[in-house]
């Protein structure tokens, strides 16, 4: 497949500050590609550079095979979605959407075609007459994806497009740009904190901390086959077992992370069953959540959590656990995942 954007050991430096530090990846063309991590890690840097907003202070990027050094935003293959909409309050919607055909000098007739096609691909065709202030927080955002779209950009640049929206919106819409990009079949790239949208959306998920890329892999082998701690720590909920815990159940020290969804219960004081991995603490805390329901066990210094998926079908075991109680608790060997530092 074709490369879309290419970071070649890219750092950007503010004064001390290192937003990104020799960052290499690839993009694909066509690809729904995230960048995750928390706040301060450097995704919204890496979609600035992309964007053109910021220059590299070492390293190349090229976008669509070109070298993008010296090339304005508005002369770049890319638009760009931010969180707050951007939009101009005074223009009504079909306005705010023709607006940078109008900026290019495209004829009134042309630009407004082009705005209802971008409105009517966002699901919004009959709204172009309101203004901003008329609509709800999930239209305008859509609004905001019409701006980005109407330029046809071969990248769209996605800076927490969802975070101002509601919990149940925010499904909503992340269902709507997953559509939205098969349709389309242009590559998005998604800057978002939330792990769940990020591996509920993407092709590829790029992990970010402290400026650099922990790991880059689709969500199901992030989440099965997490490299480092801080990804375990960061995606999904893992229990991540440090170097002297690590030592006493599989003697040594190297940390591994186990699901908690992975581990089960047993009384304690009986033998781990052939190709499982057992250690026994004390339950510290049940938490009923429905459907499932969390066990917390303080084993040695840490405290390990289990996930049981379906309370009724896992017996007594789980329905007469209390706190206090002494319990195992045992995983499948091949269910731990080594991680580096
Ligand atoms: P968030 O999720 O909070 O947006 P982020 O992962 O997108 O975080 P960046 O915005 O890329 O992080 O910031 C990375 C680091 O660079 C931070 O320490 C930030 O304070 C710093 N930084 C970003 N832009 C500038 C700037 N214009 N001047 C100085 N420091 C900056």
């Amino acid at each position: 497949m074709p490369v879309a954007i290419e970071f070649n050991s890219v750092s950007k430096h503010f004064g001390e500050v290192k937003a990104l530090n020799s960052v290499s990846f690839t993009v694909q063309e066509g690809e729904f590609f995230s960048m995750l991590g928390p706040s301060g890690s450097g995704k919204t840097t890496s979609l600035r550079l992309m964007a053109g907003f910021e220059q590299p202070s070492s390293g190349r990027l090229t976008l669509m095979g070109f070298e993008a050094a010296g090339t304005p935003p508005y002369a770049r293959d890319v638009n760009t979605v931010f969180q707050d909409y951007a939009l101009f309050p005074h223009m009504n919607v079909l306005d705010n959407v023709a607006y940078g055909l109008m900026v290019r000098k495209m004829p009134k007739p042309e630009r407004y075609a082009l705005a209802h096609a971008a409105l009517a691909m966002v699901a919004l065709p009959d709204h172009g007459a309101r203004t901003p202030a008329q609509l709800s927080g999930g239209q305008r955002q859509r609004v905001a994806l019409a701006r980005a779209l109407v330029n046809r950009p071969r990248i769209l640049l996605l800076d927490e497009p969802l975070g101002a929206l509601d919990m149940k919106l925010r499904e909503q819409m992340q269902v709507e740009l997953k559509v939205l990009h098969r349709k389309l079949g242009i590559t998005f790239v998604y800057v978002t904190h939330d792990q769940n949208e990020a591996l509920s959306m993407s092709d590829r998920v790029a992990v970010f901390n402290r400026g650099q890329i922990e790991q880059i892999a689709t969500p199901r082998e992030l989440y099965r086959r997490p490299r480092t701690r801080f990804v375990a720590d960061f995606v999904g909920s893992s229990n991540v077992v440090a170097a002297d815990l690590a030592r006493r159940i599989t003697g040594h020290s190297q940390c591994f992370s186990v699901r908690q969804e992975n581990i089960a219960l047993a009384p304690a004081g009986g033998a781990a069953a052939p190709g499982r991995v057992q250690v026994e603490g004390e339950v510290l805390a049940i938490q009923f959540l429905g459907a499932t329901q969390r066990i917390e066990v303080q084993v040695g210094s840490q405290i390990m959590t289990a996930l049981q998926q379906d309370v009724a079908a896992a017996g007594d075991q789980a329905t007469h656990t209390a706190p206090g109680q002494q319990v195992a608790l045992h995983w499948a060997a091949h269910d731990m995942v080594m991680l580096d530092a």
